[in-house]
C-alpha cells in the first residue's frame, strides 16, 4: 500500500496544477490500494468520497502545489477516522482496575497482556496477570514465564479442577486483597470465532466488570479482522484494540477499518515480540505511516527518551577526557535497548523499510543480562580501567558470572569497538547522532 501511495503522489507532485479528472484518477488508484490492503470496501469508499469533495475546493486548485495539498487532504483525513474515542487507558475508582484482552487465536494477546503489565508497571502501577486461557495447556505456562521474567505475578489454577470464571474471580479478588491497582485478564482465542468462545467471554465479563475490554488484532490478518471484531463487538462489547504486529509488513490497514467499522478506538501499537513492545497510539502517526511519510515523531521521542541531552552531554565530556568506562558501556546497552530494536528504529525512518530486514540482529535481553552479569562481577577499580583485565581476572570475572572467558572477551571487544565509535561520536555535536553508531 505504502509504496504504492507513494507512486502516486509523487506523480501528482510531479505534474502541477491538477484537474478534476487528475484528482479523480488519482483517488481511484488510492482506493484500489486500499482495498488491495485489506481496507473494507465501505472504509476505502467513505475516505475517497469525502477526500475529493475536499480536493475540489479551490484552495487545492488554485495552490502552489497541488500534489502537497492532496497529500496534505488525505493525511488529515486519514487522521480523522483515526483520531475518534479515548486513547488511554481508563481505570477505575476502584481497585483493582480490570482489564480483559480477547482475540483470536495467536493474535498476541497473552504477550501482550505481559506488555501491558510491564507498561503499567514503568508508570507506578502494580498488576497481577490472570491465566484464563484454560483451552491450551501451554497457554498458562507461557503466562507463567513472561509474570517471572517480568517480575509480575501471575494467578492460575489447575485447568483440570477450575474453571474459566472461577479463575477470573479468584485472580481479581486476589488483586484486591493485595492492593494491586490492574488485574489484567488473558483470556483463550480460537482461530476461528464460535459461539462458544463468545459465550465463555460474556461470563468471563460478567464476573469481572472490567473497564477496559481490549481486542487484540494481528494487523496481518486483512479482511477477517473487521469480520471479527464486529463479532467480539456485537457479543463482548469492547473500549478500545490493540494492532499487534505493526513491526511487520502490515502498514495499517487493518486497524484503519476495523476501527472505522467499530467504531472502537485504538489504544496501543505491538511492534515487537518483547514485553517493551508496545507503543501508545498515535493517530497522526499511523496516517503518516499509511503514506509512507515515515513515523519521524516517534523515532525522534524514542531517541530522546532514551539518550537525553544532558546524558549525552555527560558522555561527550567523559570521551574528550577518555574516561569511558564499563558502566558507561552498560549504560549505553541499556538505552539503545529501551528505544526498541534497531530494526524497529529503521522501519520509522523514510525510505529505510526495506533496509531494517538486513539489520543484524540486536543484542538481545539475555545478551544484555549476560553484558551486564559481567560487568557487576567487576570490581570497581576495573570497570574503570578494563586494561588491567588480564588472564587471571578475566577467568575469575567469568566465574563469578557464570560465563566464560571467551564472553568476557567478546565482551572486551565489543566495548573497544564502541569506545572508538563513541570518539567519533564525540566530535559531533548532535546527540542523537548517538544512534548512528550501533548501526
Ligand atoms: P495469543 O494466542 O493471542 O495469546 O497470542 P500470543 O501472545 O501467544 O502471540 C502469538 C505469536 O505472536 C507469538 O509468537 C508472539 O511472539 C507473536 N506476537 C505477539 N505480538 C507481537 C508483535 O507485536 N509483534 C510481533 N512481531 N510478534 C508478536
Ligand atoms: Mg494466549
Amino acid at each position: 500500500l505504502t509504496d504504492k501511495l507513494t507512486g502516486i503522489f509523487n506523480r501528482l507532485s510531479s505534474k502541477g496544477r491538477l484537474t478534476e479528472k487528475d484528482i479523480d484518477e488519482a483517488l481511484a488508484q488510492v482506493r484500489r490500494s486500499l482495498l488491495e490492503a485489506d481496507v473494507n470496501f465501505r472504509v476505502a469508499r467513505d475516505f475517497v468520497a469525502k477526500v475529493k469533495e475536499r480536493s475540489l475546493g479551490a484552495d487545492v486548485l488554485e495552490s502552489l502545489s497541488p500534489g502537497q495539498q492532496v497529500v496534505k487532504i488525505v493525511h488529515e483525513e486519514l487522521t480523522e477516522i483515526l483520531s475518534g474515542g479515548d486513547h488511554r487507558l481508563t481505570p477505575s475508582s476502584q481497585l483493582p482496575s480490570v482489564l480483559m484482552l480477547v482475540g483470536l487465536q495467536g493474535s498476541g494477546k497473552t504477550t501482550t497482556a505481559a506488555k501491558l503489565a510491564l507498561q503499567l508497571r514503568r508508570q507506578g502501577h502494580s498488576s497481577i496477570l490472570i491465566a484464563a486461557d484454560l483451552r491450551r495447556p501451554a497457554a498458562i505456562s507461557q503466562l507463567q514465564t513472561l509474570g517471572r521474567q517480568l517480575e509480575v505475578p501471575v494467578y492460575s489454577e489447575e485447568p483440570q479442577s477450575s474453571t474459566v470464571t472461577q479463575v477470573v474471580k479468584n485472580g481479581v479478588e486476589r488483586a484486591r486483597q493485595q492492593g494491586l491497582t490492574w488485574a489484567i485478564i488473558d483470556t483463550g482465542g480460537r482461530l476461528h470465532i464460535d459461539d462458544e468462545l463468545m459465550q465463555e467471554l460474556e461470563d468471563v465479563k460478567a464476573v469481572a466488570q472490567p473497564h477496559e475490554t481490549l481486542l487484540v488484532v494481528d494487523a496481518m490478518t486483512g479482511q477477517d479482522a473487521v469480520n471479527a471484531a464486529q463479532e467480539f463487538n456485537d457479543r463482548v462489547g469492547l473500549t478500545g484494540l490493540v494492532m499487534t504486529k505493526m513491526d511487520g509488513d502490515a502498514r495499517g490497514g487493518a486497524a484503519l477499518s476495523v476501527t472505522r467499522v467499530t467504531g472502537v478506538p485504538i489504544k496501543f501499537m505491538g511492534v515487537g515480540e518483547r514485553s517493551d513492545g508496545l507503543e501508545a497510539y498515535h493517530p497522526d502517526r499511523l496516517a503518516s505511516r499509511i503514506l509512507a511519510m515515515g513515523d519521524v515523531l516517534t523515532l525522534i521521542e524514542k531517541a530522546q527518551e532514551a539518550v537525553d541531552e544532558k546524558q549525552a552531554k555527560e558522555l561527550e565530556r567523559k570521551f574528550r577526557q577518555a574516561t569511558f568506562d564499563l558502566e558507561d558501556f552498560l549504560e549505553q546497552i541499556q538505552s539503545v535497548k529501551k528505544m526498541g530494536s534497531l530494526s524497529q528504529i529503521m522501519e520509522m525512518i523514510p525510505g529505510m523499510n526495506n533496509m531494517s530486514r538486513k539489520m543484524p540482529a540486536d543484542f538481545d535481553d539475555n545478551q544484555i543480562k549476560r553484558v551486564e552479569a559481567i560487568i557487576r562481577s567487576m570490581t570497581a577499580e576495573e570497570r574503570r580501567r578494563p586494561d588491567i583485565l588480564n588472564g587471571s581476572r578475566r577467568r575469575r570475572i567469568a566465574r563469578g558470572s557464570g560465563t566464560t572467558p571467551q564472553d568476557i572477551n567478546r565482551l572486551m571487544n565489543q566495548f573497544k569497538q564502541t569506545q572508538k565509535l563513541m570518539r567519533q561520536f564525540s566530535r559531533t555535536r548532535n546527540p542523537k547522532s548517538l544512534m548512528r553508531m550501533f548501526q
